[in-house]
């Protein structure tokens, strides 16, 4: 319906004074009738009293309302709906009452069918000569549908904040010309910080970033010309968790304006599992040290940036002695928490440039940089020994681990990285052979023991399944009388090749590589076969004595795997005797004696061998369970020489047999020996002057003729 049809003819005129008008009446209303009738916008005339007097066409077109109907009733009669502007209304009717114009406000009226419409409305109070209110003319415009694309843009809007924060997403245009950025709804949530802290310039945004960060994200936008980027950096929210954000970008050119176009995603979560993958292949997961890859990495780094004049670097390679001794006996947990006091006790012994990595097991490296002066390296290294020698109290055990160092330097002994750690890895094999607690320097000579040693390790581990060892046996006689007493069991090695290989080259060798448990099983069983065999030609009281390495004692298995043996052939208790080094009984001694007591109740009987090359003190020797000493053949060898080594051989002999102990005298070469200690009062001796370590069959015969004779 158009406005001007519904008002044909219609009753009321327009309540317009024409006063004013100076072309006389009838032209100035015909105007304001045609305007008022023809407008799109309602136009609605009150008295003072705010009673209806004149609605135009508009205003049935677009509420229903014919005029006939309104004409006396007040406007706010008409609106029939929920009051969903009451503050807006409240306004309006306070600046209506106080004769005040009313400007762009927005309500929501309803039709006549009760459906609402959107309206923008301006009341303008027209004063009659006394200057009082006469009428009030209210112009509404029908912004309905500009209100429903709002809502409708607005609800897009929302849409799309929603979308970005689910997809932690924002974007942002920056148009060249005007530079100013506009980000999407939102957007803040990505960046972090508040809506007014969002970067409105490319400069600022790129402030926000981190430093480390911020010219890879200059570059990328210097470069954008040349096509779009992607680049991930970091941002410091407030709180002081870093964010990383990625950034896709081009420049968009499709308007006049060249615009720099980009989302921006958190990809946080991904970037963190990213480092934690990161962080997992260059360390060491147990102690947090670094890895053999970032050791490798860091030294090739280091050796490619070096040049005439640079300081030099030393590489040390640290092995823990016995270290799987702790494992079996004490369980891993122990030797775990063994190795993370050692990765401690390292870091703390340097400086913090310095590199400290695990390469896996007991093996450890330190790698000095910056070095200037390499005299301090030994120093350092023995500083470093003695940190890892302080005790540790790891599950109730109060531990002592020895450590050894084989060091090389750069630039003398390599310039890559491969040659520096062959080279230290050389003489750490040196530093283990010398023993523990020994740091040894790289010299081109270990380059062919080591390779040699690489040699004898391969031969020996063929050794046991190729049945290359054998036991040599050599007799040990009363002091008193000369009666044969038994043996102790000495292996051999005769390689396949016919090399034989003496037992102080591949005994050290067979307990570092772990092989010697094995081996001391063997020798064992042996023992007490061959052991059987001179029971049997009459000897049930002989003695056979077996040396055990360090490793070997630690066994958790040993009393067991012992028992059996004793068992098999029939030995009583006390018959197989255990020689056990004076230094290895010294180590970590409370594990020691129980150890040894688990096994005195196997059967066996104890004896401290090499005894004078320790530094075991009386009072200790008094608690282990132990029935004989053997003094070492260095005291005995220059007895007829040296007074000194007499009045060793005297008081040790004197102090066994205050402990209850009787006396093994070894080494001995002589006639003059032989007297001396026998006028001492030494219980056992034995030596090459009295038997050399003989064959199986030698010692048979020899058991033969004793028990003949
Ligand atoms: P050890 O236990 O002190 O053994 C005594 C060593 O002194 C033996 O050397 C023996 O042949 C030697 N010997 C005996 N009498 C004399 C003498 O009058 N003069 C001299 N100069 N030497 C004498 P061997 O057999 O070469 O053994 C060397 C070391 O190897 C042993 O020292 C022992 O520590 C170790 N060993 C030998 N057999 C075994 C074994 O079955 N298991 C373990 N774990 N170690 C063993
Ligand atoms: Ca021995
Ligand atoms: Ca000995």
């Amino acid at each position: 319906m158009r406005p001007d049809k519904a008002h044909k003819g219609g009753e009321v005129e327009l309540p317009i004074d024409d006063t004013a008008a100076a072309c006389g009446a009838g032209c100035h209303a015909a105007k304001y009738r045609l305007v008022v009738e023809h407008t799109h916008n309602m136009v609605v005339i009150t008295d003072r009293y705010r009673r209806i007097e004149y609605v135009n066409p508009a205003y049935t077109v677009v509420t229903g309302w014919a005029l006939s109907e309104v004409v006396g009733r007040q406007p706010g009669e008409f609106l029939h709906g929920p009051l969903t502007c009451r503050t807006t209304l409240n306004l309006i009717r306070d600046k209506v009452r106080a004769g005040e114009p009313v400007e762009q406000a927005e309500l929501v009226n309803y039709r006549k069918d009760g459906s609402p419409y959107w309206v923008q409305l301006n009341i303008q109070p027209v004063r009659g000569a006394d200057g009082e209110v006469c009428h009030f003319v209210a112009v509404q415009a029908d912004v309905t549908a500009q209100r429903r694309a709002r809502e409708a843009l607005e609800a897009g809007e929302r849409r799309m904040r929603e979308a970005l924060s689910l997809a932690r997403m924002a974007g942002f245009e920056y148009a060249l010309s005007e530079h100013v950025m506009h980000w999407t709804p939102g957007a803040e949530a990505i960046l972090g910080g508040g809506a007014d802290e969002l970067p409105r310039h490319l400069d600022a945004h790129i402030a926000r970033v981190e430093p480390q960060d911020r010219g890879t994200l200059q570059a990328a936008y210097r470069e954008v010309e040349r096509g779009p980027y992607e680049i991930e950096y970091r941002v410091r929210e407030a709180s002081g968790r870093t964010k990383w954000l990625r950034e896709r970008g081009y420049l968009d050119r499709r308007d006049a304006t060249l615009r720099l176009s980009a989302l921006v995603c958190d990809v946080t979560d991904g970037r963190l599992a990213q480092d934690r993958i990161d962080y997992l292949s260059w360390h060491d997961t147990l102690t947090g040290l670094a890895n053999r890859e970032q050791l490798q990495s860091v030294l090739r780094q280091r050796l490619s940036r070096r040049s005439d004049g640079s300081p030099g670097m030393a590489l040390l390679f640290i092995d823990l002695d016995r270290f799987k001794t702790i494992n079996d006996s004490l369980g891993h947990s122990a030797g775990d928490e063994v190795l993370k006091l050692i990765a401690q006790r390292l870091k703390a012994a340097v400086r913090s440039d310095d590199l400290v990595a695990r390469l896996g097991g007991d093996e450890f490296v330190v790698l000095l940089v910056e070095l200037h002066d390499e005299t301090v390296v030994a120093p350092l290294a023995a500083k470093m020994l003695a940190a890892l020698a302080e005790p540790m109290r790891v599950h109730d055990h109060d531990l002592h681990v020895a450590a050894s160092i084989g060091l090389s330097l750069y630039p003398d002994h390599g310039g890559s990285a491969a040659e520096l750690m062959r080279h230290a890895d050389a003489a750490l094999h040196a530093a283990k052979a010398v023993g523990q607690g020994a740091v040894v320097t790289f010299r081109p000579e270990l380059h062919a023991l080591s390779a040699q040693r690489f040699a004898l390790e391969s031969k020996l581990r063929q050794a046991l399944p190729q049945q290359e060892f054998s036991l040599r046996f050599q007799p040990q006689f009363a002091a008193c009388g000369g009666v044969l007493l038994g043996f102790e069991a000495l292996i051999r090695w005769t390689t396949s090749a016919g090399e034989a290989v003496p037992p102080d080259q591949f005994i050290p060798l067979a307990e570092q590589t772990g092989l010697i448990r094995h081996i001391g099983d063997w020798v064992a069983r042996e023992a007490c076969r061959h052991w059987r065999t001179w029971a049997d030609a009459g000897g049930k009281h002989l003695r056979i004595a077996i040396n055990l390495s360090a490793d070997e004692l630690h066994d958790v298995a040993l009393p067991e795997r012992l028992s059996a043996h004793l068992q098999t052939y029939g030995l009583p208790p006390g018959t197989l005797e255990l020689e056990l080094t004076e230094s290895v009984a010294m180590r970590d001694p409370a594990r020691c004696i129980e150890q040894m007591n688990r096994l005195r109740e196997a059967g066996v009987s104890w004896a401290v061998d090499d005894f004078g090359t320790g530094y075991s003190s009386l009072a200790y020797l008094k608690t282990l369970p132990i029935q004989r000493i053997k003094l070492d053949r260095a005291f005995v060898k220059d007895l007829e020489r040296s007074a000194n080594d007499r009045a060793i051989c005297s008081a040790a002999i004197e102090m066994a047999h205050a402990l209850g102990l009787e006396l093994v005298a070894e080494g001995i070469e002589t006639e003059a020996q032989r007297q001396f200690l026998a006028c001492q009062g030494c219980d056992v001796m034995q030596g090459y002057y009295l038997g050399r370590p003989e064959t199986a069959d030698d010692a048979l015969a020899r058991v033969r003729s004793h028990a003949g004779g």
